[in-house]
């Protein structure tokens, strides 16, 4: 346990060293900030739909490791996904976070913020990328687009 403790350490401290998909997305159609005022934590989130699926996200920010690693991990989660296995995969992420579920439930690499579950101040950190992602995804669905 306390080694896999270990390894779910070092993948948090690796994406928050070098987040991946930071940056500000030129092409984007979405875009969504948000802001954790509990830990100082800020992050804008930008999205490429395309046809009801994630075709591209990418995010900058300040904020501390957890929030960092798990927006990384975020972007990398649900590029590529429908924004319903997005949500999908948002609803089983915050369940995992907040100890409503103890699986991995195919949350692959996501499931390193397992420990954050026992540290609840720490949850808003792990989960303002996804809030975020959310209020973006909630933009488009009220923008449908006519091209
Ligand atoms: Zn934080």
């Amino acid at each position: 346990m306390s080694h896999l403790r270990d390894l779910y350490q070092e993948v948090i401290l690796d994406h928050s060293k070098s987040p991946r998909n930071f940056s500000e997305l030129c092409d984007a159609n979405r875009k969504a900030d948000g802001h954790n005022p509990l830990c100082g934590d800020k992050v804008t989130v930008y999205l490429k739909l395309n046809d009801g699926m994630v075709e591209d996200v990418s995010f900058t920010g300040v904020g501390c490791a957890i929030s960092t690693a798990s927006a990384s991990l975020m972007t990398q989660a649900v590029k590529g996904k429908s924004l319903a296995a997005a949500n999908e995969l948002f609803n089983r992420f915050h369940g995992l976070v907040t100890g409503k579920i103890d699986e991995e439930q195919n949350l692959g690499e996501l499931v390193v913020f397992q420990g954050v579950s026992e540290f609840p101040v720490r949850v808003k950190c792990a989960t303002l990328a996804w809030h975020t992602l959310q209020s973006a995804l909630e933009k488009a669905e009220g923008s449908i687009s006519k091209e």
